[in-house]
């Protein structure tokens, strides 16, 4: 239960002094619907007023503040031309204050002829003349010096003001606590940091005050520190079983090739974890292609051969049913039972495969996270996998753990090859294998850009390649945030493209349903079609050795880890891959940067450490879709330079105090509730 004494930063906004209907569509947009929230919607920068006694041409561009007189009115004809006010300052030097709207009664009431007033705003030069676009204030003289020196810029949506966002900030802030401290007394001392009330205000007052974020972006970094810490805590504290295979399974495998060092190393580690009485918590870390589906299924061999069951979750349909084929062509010829069990098994099949697992004649199984469902029992579940994790988050970690009486044993798997800050950040809890060396004989991706303004020669370009005999995927852009438009365009592109290749081309997108979407992927991969146009849902794991080519329209507009992971589905095969990113016309600096070094690496971790400087954790990880693991407060900077010092702070305060009993720990347990890991107070003993 969230402590008393944040109630008031969780109440509803809506409850605001003057928050109507109007502004329920922008708040909702920014994501703020409680005090907490806006208290975390720290200020995006600021302007400092320049307060002045007289316009000048030279400030043109500023945010000024000085004294004027109003001494005409310019109505125009036009209805869609503005209302001007001509004021002068005591030189009589003329500005021309600017209102649109249909409405000229309000300017004339705020702006009485010949009454001096203090106006601020942002002054602009419109030829040779001054004026003022709405100006932010404009106040009797004598209120002049309540206007601030320095304004902070918020975020903000169509329909919210800045002024308005500041008000509702200030009664965010009045609402919040006072609270207990909870960070080390010495660390707090030596950076000086202010308390977190006052660390609030400050930042919300001044955006340039770096002490006080980085006291609010250490604490988030902390709560998160500490929530990893008592999972992995409550994790230890599960008694699991021991597994030691006898390798009388794996000696039978029929592998066309020799595990690389870095799978072995990986098979050797998990091995050791798995024999171990404390369930194993390992994240393996592999750059697309590096082989994760080898080290995983001797890993669930080794659990079948003590006896125990093994299950593989993956976070799409396509890819549970890929691993499922790929499992099951692996183990060809050994004595095992693999299942698949998605959200597409009904009836009779769900049926016999629930009792298989019951009864342990099913040893091996795949599936989505329907696997988690209730009615899910397994015999002996003795490891789970997790592919492509980031798709999943803390929460779904612990209840796959929860799942079994002894809590099996788990081995995360990602393709993201994770910046090191962000590994602590979000897999603080876990041990990490990492297989830093590519399987032999992998041939190169050449990658190319090219403005998406040549697509007839993209497409004759397609057209040969299909003719010697290649296949291709061809994806298409994100457009906003929402399926059904990227979806349309994927329709789109495929049918122009059944314009000229008739039959050959499939299509496949996420709001397929599950059989159309597999008849899809199976036509592809057994070359019945030769262009697969699809969404990013092609974009982890899915494996088609003979497409060599790869077409990615608005390029600009994925993530460099998410393009890195695309580029990843060619290259499979025995011969060259192309990598073609079509990009928008007009780029932005940074965009054209992004691109240059998706042609010039193929280094996954160098791309994800520059997609976390370019783009936040959020979106290297993909959790954005999932709505777990953003950070609020902390930029990469902060985590990079402060998540050292959150981890010993809070292995320190665990070590002493693993209850969060002393005053220090209730003090933690209100910084978890305050960034909401509510899930991690409930790991706590008897907590
Ligand atoms: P990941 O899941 O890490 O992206 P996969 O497990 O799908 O990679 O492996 C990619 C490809 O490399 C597969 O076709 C697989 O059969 C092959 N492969 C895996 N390990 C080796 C190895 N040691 N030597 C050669 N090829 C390998
Ligand atoms: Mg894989």
């Amino acid at each position: 239960m969230r402590p008393d004494i944040l109630n008031p930063l969780f109440a509803e906004i809506s409850l605001f002094k003057g928050i109507g209907p109007a502004l329920a569509r922008p708040l909702e947009r920014l994501g703020l619907a409680r005090a907490v929230d806006v208290a975390f919607h720290i200020p995006v920068s600021w302007v400092d007023r320049h307060l002045t006694d007289e316009l000048d041409m030279a400030d043109a561009g500023r945010v000024i503040g000085t004294m004027l007189t109003p001494v005409d009115y310019r109505a125009s004809g036009s209805p869609r031309a503005p209302f001007r006010v001509q004021a002068i300052d005591k030189r009589a030097n003329v500005v021309s204050l600017v209102y649109f709207g249909k409405n000229s009664a309000w300017p004339r009431k705020l702006l009485p002829l010949n009454e001096p007033k203090f106006v601020s705003g942002k002054l602009e030069a419109y030829g040779d003349a001054l004026q003022m676009v709405h100006p932010d204030y404009v106040l009797p003289p004598e209120e002049a010096a309540t206007v601030p020196a320095r304004e902070s810029v918020y975020g903000l949506s169509e329909g919210l003001t800045n002024n308005r966002m500041r008000d509702i900030a200030g009664q965010a802030l009045a609402r919040a606590p006072e609270l207990p401290e909870w960070i080390e007394p010495s660390l707090l001392a030596r950076k000086d940091w202010p308390a977190w009330k006052d660390a609030l205000a400050r930042v919300h007052a001044d955006p340039s005050d770096a002490k006080a974020r980085e006291r609010l972006a250490y604490d988030e970094i902390f709560a998160g520190q500490l929530a990893l810490m008592l999972v992995r805590q409550s994790s230890r504290r599960r008694r699991g079983v021991p597994i030691e295979g006898d390798g009388r399974l794996r000696a039978m495998l029929k592998l066309p090739f020799a595990p690389t060092g870095a799978q072995r190393r990986a098979i050797g580690e998990i091995e050791g974890d798995m024999a171990q009485a404390t369930p194993m918590l390992r994240l393996l870390q592999g750059d697309v292609g590096s082989g994760k589906t080898l080290v995983a299924l001797m890993a669930l061999l080794n659990a079948v051969e003590a006896g125990m069951q093994g299950a593989m979750l993956a976070p799409t349909e396509i890819l549970a049913r890929q691993h499922y084929e790929t499992l099951r062509k692996m183990a060809s010829g050994l004595p095992i039972e693999i299942a698949i069990l998605t959200g597409r098994e009904k009836g009779k099949v769900r049926e016999a495969t629930l009792m298989g697992l019951a009864d342990g004649s099913i040893h091996i199984l795949v599936g989505t996270h329907a696997i988690f469902q209730e009615a899910v029992q397994y015999k002996a579940l003795g490891l789970a996998v997790i592919d492509e994790q980031h798709r999943f988050g803390v929460a779904q970690r612990m209840m796959l753990a929860s799942k079994a009486e002894r809590s099996p044993h788990l081995l995360v798997m990602t393709a993201t090859p994770i910046p090191r800050t962000l590994t602590l950040t979000y897999y603080g809890e876990m041990d990490v294998s990492r297989l830093d060396e590519m399987p032999p004989g992998r041939q190169p991706i050449q990658t190319v850009v090219m403005a998406a303004s040549r697509l007839d020669e993209v497409v004759d370009a397609l057209a040969r390649h299909v003719e010697s005999g290649g296949q291709a995927y061809w994806v298409c852009p994100l457009v906003e945030e929402s399926e059904t438009s990227d979806q349309a365009a994927a329709e789109m592109r495929a049918e122009t493209l059944r314009q000229r290749f008739g039959d050959r081309v499939g299509l496949v997108h996420g709001k397929m349903k599950g059989a159309d979407k597999d008849a899809a992927m199976e036509a592809f991969a057994a070359n019945r079609t030769q262009i697969l146009v699809a969404t990013t849902v092609i974009e982890v794991g899915v494996d088609v050795p003979n497409s060599s080519l790869i077409i990615i329209e608005g390029a600009e507009r994925f993530g460099l880890a998410q393009l890195h992971q695309l580029r990843g589905r060619v290259g499979r095969g025995d011969k060259p891959s192309v990598c073609l990113l079509l990009r928008g016309n007009a780029l932005g600096e940074t965009s054209r940067a992004r691109l240059a070094l998706m042609r010039e690496t193929n280094d996954g971790f160098r791309i994800a450490e520059e997609d976390l400087k370019l783009r936040g954790a959020g979106e290297v990880l993909g959790t954005r879709q999932s709505g777990e693991a953003e950070l609020k407060v902390a930029t990469p900077e902060h985590v990079a330079a402060l998540v050292d010092a959150a981890r010993d702070d809070a292995h320190l305060l665990i070590e002493r105090d693993g209850g969060l009993d002393s005053a220090r720990g209730q003090a933690a347990r209100i910084c978890l509730y305050l960034f909401e890991k509510d899930a991690a107070v409930g790991l706590l003993r008897g907590g």
